[in-house]
C-alpha cells in the first residue's frame, strides 16, 4: 500500500494535491511520501518479530539524506556502497556501528574511512581485498570487524543486470572456495571475522531463491562452528522485489513471508542478523512528476512527450523497466484510453518510459506521475544533455518540502573551467 491516491479527482501524496506542489517547484520533481516509507520500514520490522535483526537501509537504492534520517530515527542502520554514500549515512546522523560497508572495488581512502570511523563492519568480497584490509589495520594497531562476502551460487530469477549471486558474477568469494578464505579470515591478526555476508539480486519476485541461498549459508556457518569458529552476526543482504504494476500479477512475497522465512532458518542459530533491504522500502514511496510538453500523433504510433527522461529515470532505458504511469487529474468515468509511447526529450531512441501504453486523454501541460520510482530513480539520475538533476520533494501529512533543490545552470557550471592555452589556438 503506499499514500499516492486520487482524492476529488485530483492525484494525491499523502494530504497534498501533487498540482499544488508541481505549481511551487516546476515539473520534473521526485516525490516521497514520509507515510509510505515509514510503513515500509515498519511491516518489514513487524515481518522479524522478535529476532535480533538490525535493517540497515542500502543507500544507493536512495540516497537522499532527508529520507535516511527518516529511516534512521526509526532505528535503520545503514548499507553503503562508497566514501560518498558512508558520508551521507553520517550526514544523516546514522550512528557508524549501524553502518555497513559493502562493495566490490573500495579504495585504500574508502577502506581508511571505515576504519577510522569504526563502522559496524567492511563486508570484505575478495582475498586481495583481505589482505590489504588486514595490513591497513595493523598499520593503526587496530583489527578491521569484517563480514566476508560469499557467493552462493544461486539464481535468483531476475533481470541479468540485477542478478549478483551466481559464480559468474563478480560479487563476493566463489561458494567453492569460501571455507578456506572464512579460516584464512579467521586467522589474520588485523581481522575480527564477524559475519559471512549475501547478497544475491534484487527485485527478486519469489522466495524460492532466498530460501536456497539462506539454507547454503546455514549450512556453511554449522560446518565453521564445528572448526571452532563461531560468528556473531549473519547479513543476509537485500533484493525483495515490490510490484511495479498495479493491473498485473506480477506480486512479489510479502515483508512478512520473507521474515517468516529468516525466522524459519535462523531463528535458533544464535546469530543476530542484518538485512539490507533498499528497494523494498524505498521503491514505491516514490514518484516522478512530469509535465506533458506535446502529444505528437504519427501514422503508426501516437507519442506523449513529457519534460522528464531518461537521465532523470533511467530504469526503463536500463533494464526494461516498467512504471506505471498515472494522470495527475483522475480520468473521467469511461474515458477513452488509447496506445501511447510515453518519451522524454532527450537525443536518444532509448529514452522511451513505455511502448503502447493505453493512457486516458492527455494534453499539453497536464501532468502525470511515474509510480513506484523512489528506488533507483534519483539515485541513478544523470545531466546527459546538460538537463539540470530534479529537485525532491518529501511530504508529510500535510506539509511538504524540497529536500534537494533544482540545480541552477551556474552551479552546474562551476567545476568546469576553460585553461588559457585553449584561448591561444
Ligand atoms: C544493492 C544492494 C542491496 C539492496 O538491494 P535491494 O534490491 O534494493 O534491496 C543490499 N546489499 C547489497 C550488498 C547491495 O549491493
Amino acid at each position: 500500500m503506499n499514500h499516492f491516491e486520487y482524492r476529488d479527482g485530483e492525484l494525491f501524496v499523502e494530504d497534498v494535491p501533487i498540482a499544488r506542489i508541481a505549481e511551487q517547484v516546476g515539473t520534473p520533481f521526485y516525490c516521497y511520501s514520509t507515510a509510505t516509507l515509514a510503513r515500509h520500514y515498519r511491516v518489514l520490522r513487524e515481518g522479524l518479530g522478535d529476532l535480533d535483526a538490525l535493517i540497515c537501509f542500502a543507500v544507493k537504492a536512495n540516497s537522499n539524506i532527508a529520507l535516511i534520517r527518516t529511516l534512521g530515527l526509526m532505528g535503520a542502520g545503514a548499507d553503503v556502497v562508497s566514501e560518498g554514500e558512508m558520508r551521507r549515512a553520517l550526514a544523516a546522523g546514522i550512528p557508524p556501528e549501524r553502518i555497513v560497508f559493502s562493495g566490490v572495488g573500495k579504495t585504500r581512502a574508502e577502506l581508511a574511512m571505515a576504519l577510522d570511523t569504526g563502522i559496524l563492519q567492511i563486508n570484505v568480497e575478495s582475498e586481495p581485498e583481505l589482505r590489504l584490509l588486514n595490513e591497513m589495520a595493523l598499520e593503526r594497531g587496530k583489527k578491521a570487524v569484517i563480514g566476508l562476502r560469499v557467493n552462493p551460487d544461486v539464481d535468483a530469477h531476475t533481470h541479468a543486470k540485477i542478478t549478483t549471486g551466481r559464480k559468474e558474477n563478480k560479487f563476493g568469494i566463489e561458494w567453492t572456495k569460501a571455507p578456506d578464505i572464512l579460516r584464512l579470515a579467521h586467522g589474520l591478526p588485523g581481522i575480527q571475522l564477524a559475519s559471512i555476508a549475501i547478497h544475491i539480486g534484487s527485485q527478486l519476485t519469489e522466495l524460492a531463491p532466498f530460501r536456497a541461498a539462506f539454507l547454503k549459508l546455514r549450512e556453511l556457518v554449522e560446518s565453521l562452528k564445528k572448526d571452532g569458529i563461531v560468528l556473531p552476526r549473519l547479513d543476509l543482504g537485500g533484493g525483495l522485489g515490490v510490484p511495479y504494476e498495479a493491473t498485473r500479477n506480477e506480486m512479489p512475497p510479502l515483508p512478512a513471508e520473507y521474515g517468516a522465512l529468516v525466522k524459519e532458518v535462523f531463528g535458533d542459530s544464535g546469530h543476530s542478523l542484518l538485512l539490507e533491504p533498499g528497494r523494498l522500502l524505498v521503491g514505491n514511496a516514490g514518484t516522478l512528476i512530469s509535465q506533458v510538453l506535446f502529444v505528437k500523433k504519427g501514422e503508426s504510433r501516437n507519442f506523449v512527450i513529457c519534460d522528464a527522461a531518461m537521465n532523470d529515470l533511467v530504469r526503463p532505458a536500463m533494464y526494461d523497466a516498467h512504471h506505471d504511469i498515472r494522470a495527475v487529474t483522475e480520468p473521467a468515468a469511461g474515458s477513452d484510453y488509447a496506445p501511447f509511447d510515453v518519451v522524454g526529450p532527450v537525443c536518444e531512441t532509448g529514452d522511451t518510459f513505455a511502448r503502447q501504453r493505453p493512457l486516458p486523454p492527455l494534453a499539453e501541460g497536464d501532468l502525470i506521475a511515474f509510480a513506484t520510482a523512489g528506488a533507483y530513480g534519483a539515485t541513478m539520475s544523470s545531466t546527459y544533455n546538460s538537463r539540470p538533476l530534479v529537485p525532491a520533494v518529501l511530504v508529510k501529512g500535510d506539509q511538504f518540502a524540497v529536500v534537494r533543490a533544482r540545480p541552477t545552470y551556474e552551479q552546474m557550471f562551476s567545476l568546469e573551467s576553460v585553461p588559457e592555452w585553449v584561448e591561444q589556438g
